[in-house]
């Protein structure tokens, strides 16, 4: 897929007038830190503990959903248990706690050149999560100093998970921007899912085991095997996004 295929099939199903490229939205697990190892592992621990039988890999393809849904659909599924929302969030706080266990994640390579360059072409930079993990999130700020935006969603303020939009719709509405405006940068098909289904521009990146056709499958529109291959590519990707004619 070249850049100017993917702006043109962009432009055909969405029917944007203009594509301005001024907001990214951009995902935080899998994207901005390398930390999808430790949640994989601190799942499995969480599984395996109360009997359920799973893979580290399922988890890749899970990401993106809230984690009390991760654990409603893995107990119903894995042991035909229905979990309360109490009990969902009780087994979360116990993964949290695993996770935290494994030590801090480390920032993604690539990941700081990617919010320098969108700094550099003015682009404002929002992170969109599906995490309620304090111990990561707290972190942004020093991990990224002056690179991102106040402006932020988290679980906090999205009660429903990627694949649902809303994540990236609230983002939306915290930059005062219209989806044709964003960008979206995803990891996973969930959240690549989500991004797609608000209707932004969704730029996919391969930092785990899960392939480049299940993210064109989830409805990226154009994908990067890591962050500094899309680093590099950014200036071109965004001078063409906004000066693409109207469909
Ligand atoms: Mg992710």
């Amino acid at each position: 897929m070249t850049i100017e295929q993917a702006i043109e099939g962009y432009k055909k199903y969405s029917g944007a007038k203009s594509l301005d490229a001024i907001v990214a939205l951009i995902d935080m697990d899998g994207v901005l830190y390398d930390s999808m190892k430790n949640h994989t592992r601190a799942w499995v621990k969480l599984m395996k503990k109360n009997g359920i039988r799973c893979t580290r890999d399922e988890f890749y393809l899970y990401e993106g959903m809230t984690g009390v849904d991760t654990i409603k659909m893995k107990f119903r599924e894995g042991a035909g248990k229905q979990v309360t929302d109490d009990e969902a969030r009780a087994l979360y706080r116990v993964k949290t706690r695993y996770f935290s266990e494994l030590g801090e994640a480390p920032v993604m390579p690539g990941a700081v050149r990617v919010l320098e360059v969108l700094g550099t072409l003015g682009v404002e930079r929002i992170v969109v999560t599906g995490s309620a993990q304090t111990s990561i999130l707290d972190r942004l700020d020093a991990d990224f100093p002056g690179l991102l935006s106040e402006k932020r969603v988290t679980a906090l303020d999205s009660a429903r998970g990627k694949p649902n939009p809303e994540p990236y719709l609230k983002g939306m509405a915290k930059a005062a921007a219209t989806a044709s405006q964003c960008i979206v940068i995803e990891n996973a098909p969930l959240g690549v899912q989500a991004g797609h289904a608000a209707g932004c521009f969704t730029i996919g990146v391969t930092t785990g085991p899960v392939p480049e056709r299940d993210l064109y499958k989830a409805g990226a529109d154009i994908v990067y095997p890591s962050m500094d291959a899309l680093a590099d590519a950014l200036p071109t990707l965004i001078s063409s996004l906004r000066n693409a004619r109207p469909a």
